[in-house]
């Protein structure tokens, strides 16, 4: 017999228990994750930062629109605090300061910058070479806690009877008589009408099965290592740094220090393991750019970022096939936007009014891929 239910999500990452949590505010929800413990995947490996230098516009907006939930999230949602402050500090050598100004004057619309000469960059972090000539700096920037969001969306999920299913690996998607008709591999079979595809890298496998049109979704590898702080460097207070282009970021780290190379590996979808070239491309940029030695490191670790043909992430109904949502696309920014792209999911399956002002349906509608507008 099958599991029945309004909505089914496949994936339990951020994207697919935050819409999850919404969704089962107004139906019945289920959601099917492969492996026994959500998060695993990249929602389980990111640099857990909120800031608005990834991405462009669009990103900016969902993350400003995000950002009042990671502060003060909804009653009931989580007994611990979802991040702490953590400056944000964007530095530049001399070449690099064209590169600077263009950012500063992109993001002065969502966030309030301290322009910083040598002097500044030096005392916020002391880490820096000299040739760090210039920054900018958010005072106000969020570490997110990746743990708490997942469990608090997931405590959401059940307060409204939703279900969460582990060891749940889709193996096999059909439609009929109006429901999507879903199997795993243990041979447990569900059904809805609705279908969300959360699947974060595996998306794309996922709309194959199911006969629907994949959207081109590109899963890119990206590697972090952690290290000793050199002996003296009180680590509170430092922010989290990174060069004005895709080069290195580094932070305090659970009384190390991490950093990433900034890699963007193209990978199948799979279990990504860290790559020895990567590992040592941050060790040598750490050098390069700051007074640290990475003598030995101490751990190290890789996850997808996943990224559709426009870098913008496709959240609506597929224009090919009835009842088949598409949650996906979310590349380096997934944590950080999770709260409006729930509502934005909410807002297109329940009816819900439409939650944001300054981003429309049409940009965000998997459509656009196919020439076609939401
Ligand atoms: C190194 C790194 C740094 C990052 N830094 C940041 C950052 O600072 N800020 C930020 O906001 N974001 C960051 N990100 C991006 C963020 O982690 C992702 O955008 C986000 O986690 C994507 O969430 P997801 O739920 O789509 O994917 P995932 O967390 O991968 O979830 C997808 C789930 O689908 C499941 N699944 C797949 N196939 C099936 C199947 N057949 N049946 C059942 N389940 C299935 C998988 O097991 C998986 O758990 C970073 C990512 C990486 C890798």
């Amino acid at each position: 017999m099958a599991e029945i239910s309004d909505i089914l999500i496949i994936g339990g990452g951020i994207a697919g228990l935050s819409a999850a949590a919404a969704l089962s505010e107004q139906a019945r929800v289920i959601v099917l994750e492969a492996e026994e413990q959500i998060g695993f995947h990249s929602s389980g490996r990111s640099a857990t930062m909120l800031h608005y230098f990834l991405g462009d516009r669009l990103v900016r907006e969902l993350t400003l629109a995000s950002r009042g939930f990671f502060e003060d999230p909804p009653d009931g949602f989580t007994d611990a605090p979802l991040g702490h402050a953590m400056p944000v500090l964007i530095h530049a050598r001399e070449d690099e300061r064209e590169e600077l100004d263009q950012l500063e004057a992109d993001i002065a619309l969502f966030a309030r910058m301290d322009r910083l000469d040598r002097a500044g960059v030096a005392e916020l972090c002391p880490l820096l070479k000299d040739d760090a000539r210039y920054g900018i700096a958010d005072r106000n920037g969020f570490r997110l806690d990746p743990h708490a969001l997942l469990q608090g969306n997931l405590r959401q999920l059940r307060n409204h009877e939703g279900e969460l299913h582990e060891k749940a690996r889709v193996a096999s998607i059909k439609r009929a008589n109006g429901c999507w008709q879903i199997s795993t591999e243990r041979g447990d079979v569900y059904s809805a009408p609705i279908l969300v595809n959360a699947a974060g890298a595996w998306a794309d496998a996922i709309a194959r099965l199911a006969g629907v049109r994949p959207l081109g979704l590109e899963p890119k590898r990206r590697t972090i290592i952690t290290f000793d702080a050199p002996p003296g460097i009180e680590l509170d207070g430092l922010p989290f740094a990174k060069t004005v282009g895709e080069e290195l970021y580094f932070a305090p780290e659970s009384g190390r220090l991490f950093a990433s190379p900034m890699d963007e590996v193209p990978s199948e979808p799979t279990d990504a393991q860290p790559d020895e070239y990567e590992m040592a491309l941050a060790a040598h940029r750490m050098e390069e750019r700051t007074i640290v030695k990475v003598e030995r490191i101490h751990s190290r670790w890789a996850g997808l970022r996943t990224f559709t043909p426009d870098r913008h992430p496709a959240v609506g109904f597929a224009p090919d096939a009835e009842g088949f949502f598409w949650l996906a696309g979310q590349g380096g920014f997934g944590l950080q936007t999770s709260p409006m792209m729930a509502r934005i999911a909410a807002s297109l399956i329940s009816g819900n009014a439409w939650p944001i002002n300054d981003v429309t349906e049409a940009e965000l509608s998997p459509g656009r891929f196919f020439g076609q507008m939401a």
